[in-house]
């Protein structure tokens, strides 16, 4: 091949250097052991570094979510001080998440001028505890007028401060909420917060009916198994959709995809080891437990998945390793693309948020044991589950919409928008009784070991159910899985309407039950009965069956079960009045919350698409129409026969229906009305997604013709393959 453009040239480049920047990761220790948490302040380190009597009262803050003295903000801030200078810190910054998804930090240098023409290092406690970005280019939803731009970020003590390293130093990193000067939360954690206490009331009060007293505190727990793509740098910084919209706005299905399903647990290439490699090191050091690593279904596809952790705790590190992820792909040669579906034809990229309660004392509430269906308040609680999710699957539905996942999420893909729920065998035979009113059976819930055949191997022990990879809320063993999040989404907000309605039922079956007791009902008949009474009438809403078949759609609808299909159909129900009835009583959003989310979700939704469709006119006019003239060029100057002048004529034809497909989608988005943003929305998904996809069919259809030598974007399969 002679390497013309630019893009051959860097094809010949990737294969001649498959470790792009050539730099290679050096561990300083393989002991992971020693190293993780290192770049934490948590327990240990403040155990060492505080006076005994703020260790303790710093520790009550933590553990019993008491309001943090304020008299020790100067002593804390102090020993964090010193020890983010130790490890090379020459800034701190109050980290946050706002709603834009991402995680956003202003930094401000440790060093003041001391007023004798030096400067000197210093960290009080106000600005542990308090800080004050100009808010105003964050997305408030009508929350503030731009003259208010006073916004607030609080120390949330319960999450531990880290430090942040990059090639030059280091940034000493403080968890914070996020307010409105009126104390509106303008964030994702402070309604997490919110969600789980309110978790946590109706859990106490559940076990303390079951005479379970010892938990002092509950909580929700999260593991997020992230899929990402990597793509080689050189070739995603020639692709200017990839880089403005982080998907692909153009390109054919490469004649090898998942066809052969050869990449699923596919050995991992070395390049991208290494890469995985010093991910779990950085990781490591901020005490993010990632466990494990495989490469996904699709070429150039892969996850990591981290051990589950407290939620609040785990939303944190799912924005530090998706930040993680970013930043050392780049080192790499790498780029890591998050988005929910980067490559048309191609699986897209989900954030599997697995979801269980937990308490202080160890227990998993959604631990079945070895015979569920003697274990009464296992049953209580997935019967809890169970109602929430039933009432209230619209609203968990779009607590993980938005434009990228629109293309997951109701396409011919895994999961449907359709929210129902996999028991799997054993489970799903007890609940099937209770749905006919009886009480279950001693269920065989000890399955016999799986026969190997082969004698020197131990018996296999089996699991309960088999898997149902199509459903989009699966029981798996002693969690939920909650399959429907996107790969690029802020965990905290489908965990903040999970704990939200799974509390809002504790608290409604609670009741009922004490209802029952009060009356003088035996304990165990009350359970019983509330239990068969709840199944009876939410049984819709559990289905082992395929989610993806068309059967099911229609079963679904027959059963009355929604199926929020795009965004726009979300959106509305983000401040519906069931919405905010529901989050207003637990406390989570108040009504003006709810309001400002739904603005700001709606806006981002037509921002996202009207970024799309710029780039997608920019690129079809100045990079693919002058391509396919260039082409047409040579063949009108070639063609001899008859043949050949067809195929001039094809050419012809596509590029006359470009010209017009472009000047099409430009006169829509000329169009877009102004107004109500739940209208542009609309408008945005009815008018201007079609338009960019009938755009999309001819361009696709020109990279099938034109000269590959002309053809200005590397193709998918070289961004899938290429490394
Ligand atoms: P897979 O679903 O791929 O088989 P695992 O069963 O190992 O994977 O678990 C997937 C994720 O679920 C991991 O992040 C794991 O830590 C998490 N997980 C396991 N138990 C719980 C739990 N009780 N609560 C929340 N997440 C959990
Ligand atoms: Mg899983």
């Amino acid at each position: 091949m002679s390497a013309q453009n630019v893009r051959q040239k860097t094809l010949v480049a990737i294969a001649a250097d498959p470790n792009s920047d050539g730099t290679l990761f050096k561990a300083k220790t393989a002991d992971l052991n020693h190293l993780f948490g290192n770049h934490v302040f948590n327990e240990k380190v403040q155990e060492e570094r505080l006076p005994k009597k703020v260790f303790e009262s710093l520790q009550e803050t933590i553990k019993n979510s008491q309001q943090l003295d304020p008299a020790i903000a100067d002593v804390v801030a102090k020993a964090m001080f010193a020890w983010a200078i130790e490890h090379g810190a020459t800034h701190f910054t109050h980290w946050f998440q706002p709603l834009t998804g991402s995680t956003a930090e202003k930094h401000d240098a440790f060093l003041l001028p001391d007023g004798h023409g030096k400067a000197i290092g210093q960290f009080s406690g106000s600005e542990l505890i308090r800080g004050e970005p100009d808010a105003s280019s964050f997305p408030s939803g009508g929350l503030r007028a731009t003259f208010e731009a006073r916004g607030y970020t609080a120390w949330d003590p319960t999450s531990p401060a880290f430090i942040y390293r990059h090639k030059n130093g280091a940034t000493l990193v403080i968890p914070t909420v996020f307010l409105s000067w009126t104390g509106e939360a303008l964030d994702m954690r402070t309604p997490l917060l919110r969600a789980t206490a309110a978790l946590e009331k109706q859990a106490l009060r559940v076990l303390k009916l079951f005479g379970n007293l010892a938990p002092k505190h509950v909580f929700s727990t999260m593991g997020a198994e992230q899929e990402y793509f990597l793509i080689d740098r050189r070739l995603a910084a020639l692709r200017s959709d990839l880089v403005i919209t982080g998907r692909t706005l153009f390109g054919t299905r490469p004649p090898k995809g998942q066809e052969l399903e050869d990449n699923y647990f596919g050995s991992i290439p070395d390049r991208v080891i290494g890469f995985m490699t010093e991910v779990e090191y950085e990781l490591a050091l901020l005490g993010v437990p990632a466990r494990t690593r495989h490469n996904e279904v699709a070429p150039a596809q892969f996850e990591v998945a981290p051990l589950f952790e407290p939620a609040v705790l785990a939303a944190d590190h799912q924005m530090l390793l998706m930040q993680t992820l970013r930043n050392v792909a780049t080192r790499h040669g790498f780029t890591c693309l998050l988005h929910e579906k980067p490559f048309a034809g191609i699986n897209g990229s989900g954030k599997h948020n697995n979801w269980s309660i937990a308490t202080d004392t160890g227990e998993n509430l959604l631990e079945p044991g070895e015979t569920p269906v003697d274990n009464a308040q296992f049953l209580f609680f997935t019967t809890a589950v169970i109602r929430a999710v039933h009432l209230y699957g619209d609203l968990l539905r779009t607590s993980v919409s938005g434009a990228g996942n629109d293309h997951r999420l109701g396409a011919n893909e895994a999961p449907p928008a359709i929210i129902s729920i996999f028991l799997g065998g054993g489970l799903s035979e007890i609940f099937e009784s209770f749905a006919q009113g009886t009480a279950a059976k001693n269920v065989k819930s000890k399955l016999p070991p799986i026969e190997i055949g082969v004698s020197q191997l131990p018996p296999i022990k089996r699991h309960s159910g088999d898997r149902n990879r199509t459903s989009p809320f699966a029981f798996t063993g002693n969690k939920f899985e909650f399959r429907a999040v996107g790969s690029s989404q802020n965990p905290a907000y489908s965990t903040t309407v999970l704990n939200t309605v799974v509390a809002e039922s504790l608290d409604y079956l609670a009741g009922k039950l004490e209802a029952a007791l009060g009356k003088g009902k035996d304990f165990n008949t009350a359970v019983h009965d509330v239990i068969i009474e709840t199944v009876k009438e939410h049984k819709a809403v559990l289905f082992d069956g395929n989610c993806y078949s068309d059967e099911w759609k229609a079963e679904a609808a027959k059963r009355g079960l929604p199926n929020l299909v795009s965004t726009t159909d979300c959106l509305p129900l983000i401040n519906s009045k069931k919405a905010v009835d529901l989050f207003s009583k637990y406390g989570v959003y108040t009504k003006v919350e709810s309001d400002s989310r739904h603005e700001i979700y709606a806006e981002n939704y037509v921002k996202v698409i009207q970024i799309e469709a710029d780039a997608a006119v920019e690129i079809a006019a100045t990079q693919i129409l002058p391509a396919a003239l260039k082409y047409k060029k040579v063949l009108v100057k070639a063609a001899t026969t008859k043949t050949q002048q067809a195929l001039t004529d094809d050419v012809d034809k596509l590029i006359d229906a470009l010209i017009e497909k472009i000047g099409k989608l430009k006169d829509i988005l000329s169009k877009v009305p102004e107004g109500e943003v739940q209208k542009t929305a609309e408008y945005y998904h009815k008018k201007v997604l079609p338009a960019m996809v009938s755009l999309r069919e001819t361009v696709d259809a020109l990279e099938t013709a034109v000269d590959d030598e002309l053809w200005p974007l590397p193709t998918y399969t070289e961004l899938l393959f290429a490394r």
